[in-house]
């Protein structure tokens, strides 16, 4: 068959399992055990069907780029909304990473980032972290076609040193340099001041992990003015109307409710200094996490075995049966409750 030899062919990237059971504790994706802020539905509430009709505005002329310019203090023409962050970096990586020249990132980190580089047919080089699971700063300093990381880690939840993040910003200015913020709320320091100093610095960051709203996928970028204009113009020049009026909308309620979304951070972090003892006691071993997860491995059980007895008993962490990770799991912090249910179930497991 002729046509199939010329056919874009890739490997997509396999999200995390979303069960149909509703009763499973779902620890398996990093979504945020708590809802959204109350303001988010009385908006939903407030919603005027009858302003469907029309298209939505450009994102970057909404009250939400202006509820998230106010926010971070910047300006509106440093931000950049998107369908969620994946579809943000889907869109950076076009735009950004032309030269032909392989990109870097780290050889255990986001899964979509070679995904996005074969479909796009962007070279890329891997960048082995150390023994602690922790980015090089020094491995990013040959000549390369850009530079792409999460800080903190995933799936490892290890954060970089604003320092070293300033090196390698400052070691690639003639690249742009993206830094995946998708956890920094949980305890983090985000690099966004540096945008003022490197007009190549790419920020983004995402309502789906701290502000509860995975599924309304907002996600958004911030950089230098020029930086901005770049990934807007090939966004418009994909499929303009991609952000929804509902989107939009409620987007603006998460973030103007800073206390709420203080709060429910807090919460968390709370959760995850108590599961790093509860963890520690069971006999597991994990890097210092940033993020709303741990990334464990147990002294003796292996992963995989944990794992599946785990779904055997309606919950569900994430596993990668891959190189150097394969005796780790991801466990997503839920609710005390639910991590007391954890804690229960691996006693049984692995004492
Ligand atoms: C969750 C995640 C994203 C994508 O989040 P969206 O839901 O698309 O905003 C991007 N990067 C990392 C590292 C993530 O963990």
């Amino acid at each position: 068959m002729k046509w199939e030899d010329n056919v874009r062919k890739v490997v997509p990237y396999t999200p995390g399992e979303q069960p149909k059971n509703k009763d499973v504790i779902k620890l398996n994706t990093n979504e945020n055990p708590y809802p959204p802020s109350p303001g988010v539905k009385r908006a939903i509430e407030e919603m005027e069907p009858e302003k469907m009709r029309l298209y939505p505005a450009f994102p970057e002329q909404t009250e939400l780029a202006e509820a998230l310019a106010g926010y971070y203090q910047i300006g509106r023409e440093q931000i950049f909304i998107g369908d969620g962050s994946d579809d943000v970096l889907s869109l950076a990586f076009m735009t950004f990473f032309q030269s032909g020249k392989p990109i870097l990132f780290p050889d255990i980190t986001y899964s979509f980032y070679d995904v996005w580089a074969d479909l796009y047919k962007v070279p890329y080089e891997t960048r082995a972290l150390d023994e602690h699971f922790c980015i090089r700063a020094e491995d990013y300093m040959q000549p390369n076609g850009g530079v792409i990381f999460p800080n903190p880690n995933a799936p490892t939840g290890v954060l970089l040193g604003l320092d070293e993040v300033e090196k390698m910003i400052a070691a690639n200015r003639d690249v742009v340099v993206i830094v995946d913020e998708a956890y920094i709320d949980f305890g983090g320091v985000s690099c966004l001041p540096l945008i003022h100093k490197y007009d190549n610095l790419l920020v983004v960051q995402t309502f789906s992990k701290s502000r509860s709203m995975a599924g309304m996928r907002i996600g958004y970028a911030m950089g230098s003015p020029k930086l901005i204009k770049y990934i807007n113009d090939v966004k418009y020049s994909v499929n303009s109307y991609t952000m929804n009026y509902a989107a939009l909308q409620l987007g603006v309620e998460a973030v103007k409710d800073t206390v709420y979304f203080k709060e429910s951070c807090e919460k968390i972090m709370h959760t995850r200094d108590r599961a790093e003892k509860e963890l520690t006691r069971l006999g597991f071993t994990f890097p210092k996490s940033y993020g709303n997860f741990i990334f464990a491995s147990h002294v003796r059980v292996p992963a995989q075995e944990i794992f599946e007895r785990l779904k055997e008993n309606d919950i569900y962490v994430r596993y990668w049966n891959k190189e150097r990770i394969h005796n780790y799991m991801r466990i997503t912090i839920g609710t005390d409750e639910q991590m007391e249910a954890l804690y229960r179930a691996l006693e049984k497991i692995c004492m």
